[in-house]
């Protein structure tokens, strides 16, 4: 079996409503990559990526020269063949390897019949948690689904353990004055007693806020806290004034960073994302590492399509010691690309596939549907906030958006979500 096409499609997938973080915001969708990667025998192998608003297309592309005639049950050498660490100081293909990565497994597991947990040591559970990953949105086009006041987090929150079952919910910050998110936080918890939370404002607080929203909030039953500061040393003079666990999808996306937590420890619980390690065996070494060491650990959602989820769900089966619920931001999604649709949430957990390989298919109609719309809409500046034009945060941002703004900005006029 060796590999003879590789193709790669762009679809942009509506949201229910703009979501909004530290850095901007998802635009009311979401722009990915869906990768085919073809071999002699004629099966098709599936991965995705994406996440900053723009099409890949181009670099998977340029790839194919590399990829023609590579065996896809080689993917150890496919690492140093696309992404040699050395050679990625100039080209970062990291999550252009992952994307191959999960289409080469895809491959593995329909060529020998077997769902991808069982090429990577077998399921140990059969469903995976998720968490209700909650953020401050924007009204979608048709007035619906703003979240700003803590009043319509408290009603979408509600909504959304009614709809999927979460007892576990993560609240997306960074966006508002860190007091507005305390409270926003603190009613949250006070509003499902029983569940447990995590706040993440993407690394944007200083240490010294970082300390101090800890510390108010250290009486709820906080699962941890995810990147409030920016840094594994900043991380870590945290770590040495709180209680709760610390969380990082951030500082710690390699082993090299995995190593100096491992010496000089910053972060609790490492939330492993299939894209940004690489592919999903890289999170699975570095799961072997956090159980050595005794590190928590996460699985971590960059914005997914129902090929990712496939990942996420084959990782989340594999790895013993998960402790905690996974993140997805699946369930903002209005539609999927796969056959079947929308995966569903049972008691806010998901079933692992089992069919051969991810035991995902492309629904062609839908790839066709939205790649037209890609072709309509184009990117979206995912670092861009559409209600503060020419807006940047610092590290660490003392400038945040007005809670009292409220309404669809003027930048979202051409946005059809
Ligand atoms: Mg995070």
């Amino acid at each position: 079996m060796r590999i003879a096409d590789v193709r790669a499609t762009t679809v942009t997938v509506p949201l229910e409503a703009p979501l909004r973080h530290s850095n901007g915001a998802h635009w009311g969708r979401f722009v990915r990559t869906i990768v085919e990667v073809e071999t002699t025998d004629g099966l098709v192998g599936l991965g995705e990526m994406g996440g900053g608003g723009e099409s890949a297309e181009a670099a998977v592309e340029a790839l194919r020269p590399y990829l023609l005639g590579h065996d896809p049950a080689r993917t150890e050498a496919l690492r140093f063949m696309v992404a040699n660490p050395t050679a990625s100081l100039y080209n970062n293909r990291t999550q252009l390897l992952a994307a191959l990565e999960f289409a080469c497994l895809d491959l593995l597991g329909r060529h020998t019949g077997l769902p991808v947990h069982a090429l990577l040591g077998g399921a140990v559970r059969e469903e995976v948690e998720f968490a209700s990953y909650l953020f401050f949105r924007y009204p979608s086009a048709d007035g619906s689904g703003e979240v700003r006041t803590v009043d319509q987090l408290l009603t979408h929150a509600a909504e959304l353990k009614e709809r999927h079952g979460f007892r576990v919910h993560k609240l997306k910050g960074g966006v508002f004055p860190p007091d507005h998110e305390l409270a926003a936080y603190r009613a949250l918890a006070e509003s499902l007693p029983g569940d447990r939370f995590r706040y993440d404002p993407n690394g944007v607080l200083s240490v010294e806020e970082a300390i101090r929203f800890a510390h108010a909030i250290e009486d709820l039953d906080n699962d941890y806290i995810e990147d409030p500061c920016y840094g594994l040393n900043a991380m870590r003079r945290l770590r040495e004034r709180t209680r709760i666990p610390t969380a990082t999808n951030t500082v710690v996306v390699n082993f090299e960073q995995l190593a100096a937590n491992v010496l000089q420890p910053a972060v609790d619980v490492v939330l492993l994302d299939t894209t940004f390690w690489g592919g999903i065996r890289p999170c699975l070494k570095a799961a072997g590492v956090a159980e050595t060491f005794q590190l928590g650990l996460a699985v971590h959602s960059s914005g997914e399509l129902g090929i990712q989820l496939a990942t996420m769900l084959h990782l989340g089966a594999v790895v013993p010691n998960l402790a905690f619920a996974a993140d997805a931001h699946y369930h903002h999604l209005r539609d999927d690309v796969v056959v079947g649709g929308k995966r569903e949430y049972v008691e806010g957990r998901m079933a692992v596939p089992d069919a051969p390989g991810l035991g995902v298919d492309l629904d062609r109609d839908k790839v066709a549907e939205y790649a037209e719309l890609y072709r309509e809409l184009g990117g979206y500046p995912y670092d861009r906030d559409p209600g503060r034009p020419g807006w940047y945060p610092l590290l660490p941002n003392a400038d945040f958006a007005d809670p009292d703004a409220a309404g669809r900005p003027a930048a979202l006029t051409a946005e059809p979500y």
